[in-house]
């Protein structure tokens, strides 16, 4: 069935011909970038294919000696376009889906190449496949990270998103019709073109003639160095310039200046058809700039300015995956967390890594699973990095061990490394005990190492206000033996994605999930979080942390009053999301962190469409008079939905968010609804000094819009062992 698809590079419709608008005729010119089953080390760039009731592509003579004939129509080839799951069990004959691709239209491929023909054409097709196929794919359109240069809107802007969550592109939400343009062929752009050898006389007339103007500090230069100054800079640097030299004012602007403005870079280079070759033929080049300016807000122009941004972007990625060596390690199984689990399987919090045989529409993918066993002690550990989209990203990892150099993932030649170096001298010193990695749901941002001895290293790469997780590497370290650490990584065609030690044991709360902003210190009991519901989908978001009784339980004196923020709609039922907490607030009698006087798990506000519908409770605490938070009863809906909860305190107090939720889940539950609750109190000798809880959108049963809610509640617990809590 016909279904929409967009282009990878433009992000607009590739559509079925439309004989009756020819204008538009080029959005169903595509070519695909395609191959036959899991042969990934062998893509192709198709001809050009079309769509109608189904997509086809010409039939490849490689491809055609095994196709057959169920899928080839005398010289047309079916394809599957955007796939984003592999499902092992198809890949036994010939179907619909053994050849699969990514679409872009013919005329944003010729962009492609034109914007960057230096690299040779299997080097794109080889290095672009690769990156596709890295990149998640919402709602039949690729995610760069970006929004096809304002072609797109955002769901869920990168800058509106809770801790770990992925941006979320919001499809066919164009501004105009300029996508629609044809960006290759613009007959108003032509005529410019053929107006060639135009009054050749007048561009030689403007000289920068030498002056005698002593305190212009360009007075000293030759005419061919303001030439080539002026040639060099943006247009609206020598509009300033002119603004500081009279002397240039004055003489005007010459002709190669007016050329350089079609060299690459500068605000005509997407006038390809001007630059290299084409702009070697004689032309009066003031005039030409001044005609191309004149029809600068021609859509199809603008269209095509847009596309050529994008291309040159591709290409930079298209260059630095070039740069990259294979990718080092001892490989892997591809098929992992495929094995136990459902295909086909949507997992809806994609921060982490989406299996081949998962939908995936966000986070990342690994392409290689690689290994590496270090053995005995490190000596040095090197680690390579990437700067994707103006973050960097963890690409490779090398340690210099007892028996050699052991390396893992990407080693870019040329590229500067970061190193951490151990000094230490003693037998078990050298040993790594925990790595901690900072990640965001594309790949990881940034690592340190505890090493036994000198304890953490500096972070290399990002970190802050990242999610973090830990890894540990401990092994026996007896005089005797080589403890032997086997670390196993994922890469997608550019960094990676995931990090683990082989064979890791089942571990605690604080070892195995991912935590912001920082992972809780390891003195404090973690309580929660145990039922299987809520750990089979809160595996990739990271839990947030507020620690309200401050880092050794010295504000708990001073709470004075939790205040929960959310919306009470309860009299509706607790079905539908119609209670929700946005955020749990402690206020302080005095000013406790920074100088403020209250802290926020989550959020103190809604969002303008449910905040008809918000409500604020309150509780006031005697802290002062010694009165503490001593456990909680978290309220959960099907799935996972936290709904509210109870506090209770030391005073014997005990109150519910919101009033009467315990009441209307056990009326909902003599309905048949599917409620869960987990009590949470602290272990003995111990005192709540935090909360924890993942924060994610979720949507708001009365409105229908999303919001960041608590998704589940946890506590922070410290052992009661100074004056602090003495009155406890
Ligand atoms: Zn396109």
């Amino acid at each position: 069935m016909y279904s929409k698809i967009s282009c990878i590079l433009c992000g607009a419709l590739v559509t079925e011909t439309e004989p009756e608008v020819p204008s538009i005729n080029w959005m169903g010119a595509f070519r695909a970038l395609y191959t036959v089953w899991e042969d990934w080390s062998q893509p192709r760039i198709s001809g050009i294919g079309r769509r109608n009731w189904r997509d086809v592509i010409p039939l490849d003579e490689a491809v055609a000696t095994q196709a057959p004939s169920a899928i080839v129509d005398e010289v047309w080839l079916k394809i599957k376009l955007l796939v984003h799951h592999f499902d092992p069990a198809l890949y036994v004959e010939w179907n619909s889906q053994t050849v699969w691709g990514f679409p872009l239209h013919d005329s944003c491929w010729n962009l492609l190449r034109l914007n960057d023909p230096e690299i040779p054409e299997e080097a794109v097709v080889h290095n672009l496949f690769d990156l596709c196929r890295s990149q998640p794919i919402q709602r039949n359109v690729m995610d760069w990270g970006h929004d096809y240069g304002g072609l797109l809107a955002y769901e869920l802007a990168p800058t509106a998103v809770c801790p770990g969550e992925s941006a979320i592109l919001r499809a066919r939400s164009f501004i105009g019709n300029t996508h629609l343009s044809d960006p290759i062929n613009i007959p108003e752009l032509q005529s410019v073109l053929d107006q060639d050898g135009l009054d050749l006389a007048s561009d030689q007339s403007s000289q920068l003639a030498s002056s005698n103007i002593t305190q212009d500090p360009f007075a000293i230069f030759p005419h061919e160095i303001l030439v080539h100054i002026l040639a060099e800079l943006d247009s609206a640097d020598v509009v300033s310039l002119f603004f500081a030299s009279r002397i240039l004012a004055s003489s005007g602007l010459p002709g190669p200046f007016w050329r350089s403005r079609f060299w690459p870079g500068k605000e005509f280079s997407h006038i390809f058809e001007l630059c290299g070759q084409g702009s070697s033929a004689p032309r009066n080049w003031r005039q030409t700039y001044g005609l191309v300016k004149a029809i600068n807000d021609n859509p199809a122009l603008e269209n095509r300015r847009r596309i050529w941004g994008l291309a040159s972007r591709l290409n930079g990625f298209i260059r630095a995956r070039k740069q990259l060596k294979e990718c080092e390690g001892i490989p892997m199984e591809l098929s992992e967390g495929c094995g136990s689990r459902k295909p086909h399987r949507s997992n809806r919090h994609m921060g982490s890594v989406s299996p081949l045989c998962n939908y995936f529409t966000r986070g990342s993918r690994a392409l290689y699973y690689r290994k590496v066993l270090i053995k005995g002690w490190i000596k040095k550990m090197t680690i390579s990095v990437n700067r994707l989209n103006g973050r960097t990203y963890i690409c490779g990892l090398s340690f210099v061990h007892q028996q050699g150099v052991s390396s893992i993932g990407y080693h870019p030649i040329g590229r500067r490394t970061q190193e951490i170096n151990f000094w230490a001298s003693s037998s078990c010193r050298y040993l790594i005990s925990i790595l901690e990695i900072a990640r965001d749901p594309r790949g990881v941002r940034g690592i340190r190492i505890l090493s036994n001895e000198d304890g953490w290293s500096r972070w290399v790469g990002d970190h802050v206000d990242l999610p973090k997780r830990m890894i540990k590497c401990e092994r026996p370290c007896e005089e005797s033996g080589e403890p032997t650490i086997s670390i196993v990584a994922g890469f997608d065609a550019m960094k990676m994605v995931l990090l683990r030690t082989d064979g890791e044991r089942k571990a605690s709360l604080r070892d195995t999930r991912l935590w912001y902003p920082e992972i809780p210190g390891p003195s404090l009991h973690l309580i929660g979080v145990e039922h299987w519901r809520l750990l089979e989908y809160r595996g990739a978001l990271p839990h947030s942390v507020c620690m309200f009784g401050g880092p050794d339980g010295a504000w708990l004196p001073h709470l004075k009053e939790v205040i929960v923020w959310g919306i009470d709609r309860s009299s509706l039922g607790e079905t539908g999301n119609n209670t929700l907490v946005f955020g749990i607030e402690f206020k302080y009698n005095k000013e406790v962190d920074d100088g403020r006087d209250s802290i926020v798990l989550g959020y103190a506000s809604a969002s303008g469409m449910a905040a008809p519908y918000s409500s604020a409770h309150r509780i006031s605490i005697d802290s002062a008079g010694g009165e503490r938070i001593t456990g909680i009863d978290a309220m959960y809906q099907d799935p996972d939905q936290m709904i509210g909860f109870i506090i209770y305190t030391s005073s014997g107090r005990r109150r519910e968010f919101p009033p009467h939720c315990k009441h209307y889940i056990q009326v909902d539950a003599e309905d048949g609804c599917d409620h869960f609750s987990e009590e949470l109190r602290p272990p003995p000798e111990t005192c709540i000094v935090g909360f924890y809880s993942t924060l994610e959108h979720n949507e708001i049963g009365v409105t229908g819009s999303y919001d960041k809610v608590l998704m589940d509640l946890g506590l922070l617990c410290a052992k009661k062992v100074n004056t602090v809590f003495e009155r406890y």
